[in-house]
């Protein structure tokens, strides 16, 4: 076979992975958006089933021949050239799948149901007690997965690497101490300073105004409707299915302006990097998470965050930005921000106040909650820390880093739906993406001194441009590492994220 053809026939077999998968996510998208709740359970096997297929199909003896060939057609090519990437990938996918036995992902599937509606009542009635059965069970089902996966250092390790490839619970841990230590005076500083006015954030609200702004304000960000559409939901989301369909969702609240607007900016920058992966890489391998089993062209969680945070707070939670754009907000709200100038929205979508909920949380504390969760998960799969002792653990940490006594278990440990549903180590990306972000932002700035007068001037284009050529065109071909080396000289750095918090609050 020649070169050309060994590839074609390992394409053919990833495109259809990445339908089934498109399909999957379809069913997903359709269930938080448009689905009666009574179809939660049917759906729920629906995509189980179509997970499954996803899986069959990449294990089949026909993807392992077409693979094989691929891989000695590959062999003379440079080690980032994008065939070569592709090949390589699949191949880590096969092996990483092949070390899971069906009845482990079969045991997983079912405690989720279970887990699910537990957690639910749990959170109702404020009960962990409800909860912590299926959490241990979801643990020791985690700690069997991670066994197969293979770590060496610390079974963390093999739960953050199918999020965030290359990270460990040690570099994690370095990580944090960096962030904690540097994070601790900002907050005291911003704690220190007179709290501004936001009374009218709370105002009333109709929701017709609010999507009519967060629809120009899409647009004016470089979101493509042709190729993606706005709906409302329960937890805001961003889908693509394949890069000529990205769909973003917001959630309405009537008394409370900030929500639906900066959910929706953070959902565009999801969405621009979907747009943004070169075409020719639609219904491959480097527009499809093969070991996460799922169809998405950014190249970890935790960059695809960091494109969303860069649009929601370097560029939308900015003064520049309020300055250049309050009175358009002002237009569909005249009654309810009449009285209220561009410094003050600014500074009242800027303020500082520890809370319990991960969130609601703003810039500042963000981070805390999200370190407290990836020690808790470190701790609950090396068995340092029992399910039962988890409550206990939770509030001394929100008592330590930011002072609030936790009333109860509903504000406290039960108030995130990831662990109901057998996601552990997907945290950490979150702030791995606030790093990510303001590093990659701090490079273009330095790089490119038109940006910043293009910004200001509201001309996003000339970010798009930026982030498209060294970030979205990429799709899943380079790490999130490699990335950053590539455009900002080094691997990730926190002193960016914190000279921005710092110029910011402090
Ligand atoms: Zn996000």
């Amino acid at each position: 076979m020649t070169q050309q053809a060994s590839l074609a026939a390992l394409h053919e077999r990833i495109a259809a992975v990445n339908d089934v998968l498109n399909a999957t996510s379809l069913l997903t998208w359709d269930s938080r958006t448009m689905m009666p709740a009574g179809g939660a359970e049917t759906r729920g096997q629906q995509i189980a089933t179509l997970t499954r297929i996803a899986r069959d199909l990449l294990l089949a003896p026909e993807t392992e021949k077409a693979l094989v060939e691929a891989e000695r057609a590959v062999e003379g090519l440079a080690a980032d050239a994008a065939e070569r990437r592709m090949v390589e990938q699949t191949r880590y996918a096969v092996e990483h799948h092949r070390r899971v036995p069906a009845s482990l992902i079969q045991e997983r599937a079912s405690l989720r149901t279970v887990a699910q509606a537990a957690w639910i009542e749990g959170r109702s009635k404020s009960d962990f007690s409800i909860f912590a059965p299926h959490l241990e069970k979801t643990v020791k089902l985690s700690r069997s997965y991670a066994n197969c996966i293979g770590w060496t250092e610390h079974p963390y390790d093999a739960m953050v690497s199918i999020y965030e490839p290359g990270e460990t619970a040690a570099s994690l841990k370095a990580l944090f101490s960096e962030l904690r230590n540097g994070l601790l005076p900002i907050l005291d500083a911003a704690r220190s300073q007179p709290r501004p006015r936001s009374d009218f954030l709370f105002r009333d609200y109709p929701e017709e105004g609010q999507r009519a702004f967060g629809l120009t304000l899409a647009e004016k960000l470089g979101y493509d409707f042709k190729r993606g559409r706005l709906d409302t939901t329960v937890h805001p989301f961003e889908v693509s299915f394949t890069r000529n369909d990205v769909r973003i969702t917001t959630r309405y609240n009537r008394n409370y302006l900030p929500a639906s607007m900066f959910g929706t900016a953070h959902e565009v920058g999801h969405a621009l990097y979907e747009q943004g992966v070169d075409p020719a890489y639609t219904r491959t391998t480097l527009a499809t998470d093969l070991v996460g089993l799922y169809a998405v062209g950014g190249t970890s969680f935790g960059a695809h965050e960091s494109q969303s945070r860069l649009w929601e707070n370097h560029v939308v939670r900015s003064l520049t930005f309020w300055q250049r754009h309050f009175s358009d907000l002002q237009r569909h709200f005249p009654d309810q921000l009449g009285d209220v100038t561009a410094e003050e929205f600014y500074r009242a979508v800027t303020r500082v106040e520890p809370g319990f909920i991960r969130v609601e949380a703003d810039e500042l504390t963000y981070d805390f909650h999200i370190m407290l969760r990836a020690e808790i998960e470190c701790a609950l799969m090396d068995g340092s820390l029992p399910v039962s002792d988890l409550p206990e653990a939770w509030n001394a940490a929100i008592r330590r880093d930011l002072g609030l006594t936790v009333p109860n278990d509903a504000q406290g440990v039960l108030q995130d739906v990831h662990w109901s549903t057998g996601y552990i180590g997907s945290f950490p990306t979150y702030t791995i993406g606030n790093v990510m972000g303001a590093q990659v932002m701090e490079t273009l700035r330095r790089q490119n001194p038109s940006l910043d007068p293009a910004i200001e001037a509201g001309n996003y284009a000339a970010l798009a441009d930026e982030l498209r050529t060294k970030i979205w065109q990429h799709g899943r071909r380079f790490t999130r590492e490699e990335l950053l080396v590539r455009e900002t000289g080094r691997g990730l750095d926190p002193a960016p994220y914190l000279a921005y918090l710092r110029g910011k609050y402090a």
